[in-house]
């Protein structure tokens, strides 16, 4: 069976399709940044070629510890790393895609199947996604295609449409603390922080468990939109500047950033509304107040439709500079009093 905390309708449509051996060729996993997909995926890629019958991922056999350990001969992930030193940067481009189609006609090395995991396949080049149709339209046999994006509108519809699609949802905050508590010694304060900081995207909140520099980056993120929202028009396009060109660099990074930015608004709103209790920035609360005071209700949704908005712009891969300089064109200013 697979393992994986949460996620269960998701966990169930695999088993039964591994159970009546009726997986499909490709799959295009969907959800947030460390939401679990590449677990999910890793699971999927032991299951296919477990040794242990009957129990598949077993997670202890010769084949189910070497995919773990990524030694495994027939279980490729090509994933983005600005910090590679081989391997895509900041896109995954044809190279790949060729690998794969050299590949596949083969048979298997050491397993039953080979599993290719494109892990940010949104960051496909176009040569990239155009070979990668003509695989999927003939799918290689002992060939599965796992591919990882943060949502369906991120990659091309030519290649969803050939892809089963399943998304994961993040984990109710409540169970994500439960988790911290009874797997990783977090104390109860601590973890009620982390889960709400980590949007149910357990991944997330386990590295911050056991790595602090990840909540001080996010915290080093915080204090700086809160500085934006009460900056003047060109402090907030210097600001836009630095994004585009962190966005050009690391994209998931700049888009984590754009989701702390949904998240900072949604607080503000929350406060707003008489809801100061569920705001997830607990320990900027008092900044969230001042801005709660300073802004309307109506600039607030305006505030985070033009977030998401961008979001969106960014996906479809618009100009990261333009998309991010009309967010703070329009976005309003803080009243004074
Ligand atoms: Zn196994």
């Amino acid at each position: 069976m697979l393992r994986l905390q949460g996620h269960d309708a998701a966990v169930q449509a695999f088993e039964a399709a591994l159970r009546c051996a009726r997986m499909h060729h490709a799959y295009l996993i969907t959800g947030p940044a460390h939401v679990g997909k590449l677990t999910l995926a890793m699971q999927i890629a032991q299951a296919v070629n477990c040794l242990t019958a009957g129990d598949e991922p077993c997670g202890t056999c010769e084949a189910c510890t070497r995919i773990a350990a990524g030694t495994h001969a027939d279980v490729r992930v090509i994933r983005v790393d600005p910090e590679a030193t081989e391997g895509p940067k900041t896109a995954i481009g044809i190279d790949a895609v060729r690998e794969l189609i050299a590949s596949a006609h083969l048979r298997p090395y050491e397993g039953r199947t080979r599993v290719f995991v494109f892990d940010g396949a949104d960051t496909m080049t176009n040569d990239a996604a155009n070979a990668l149709l003509k695989v999927l339209e003939e799918p290689p046999p002992d060939v599965r295609l796992l591919l990882l994006a943060p949502s369906q509108d991120s990659v091309l519809p030519t290649i969803t449409s050939r892809c089963q699609h399943v998304e994961l949802h993040p984990l109710p905050t409540i169970q994500v603390a439960q988790i911290l508590q009874a797997d990783h010694g977090m104390g109860a304060e601590q973890a009620d922080i982390v889960a709400r900081l980590s949007r149910g995207c357990l991944g997330w909140a386990i590295e911050a468990a056991h790595e602090p520099a990840l909540l001080a980056g996010v915290h080093q993120s915080l204090e700086r939109i809160a500085e934006v929202v009460e900056e003047g028009l060109e402090d907030r396009f210097g600001y836009s500047e630095q994004l585009a060109r962190r966005f050009q660099r690391d994209r998931a990074a700049a888009r984590e950033e754009l989701y702390l930015w949904l998240r900072w608004l949604r607080d503000v709103l929350l406060v707003q509304q008489g809801q100061s209790n569920s705001i997830v920035n607990v320990s900027w609360r008092d900044t969230i107040l001042r801005h709660a005071a300073a802004l309307t209700p109506a600039d607030t949704v305006r505030w985070l439709h033009l977030v998401t908005e961008s979001i969106e712009a960014l996906d479809r891969n618009a100009n990261p500079r333009l998309a991010l300089d009309v967010m703070m064109l329009e976005a309003p200013s803080l009243r004074t009093t």
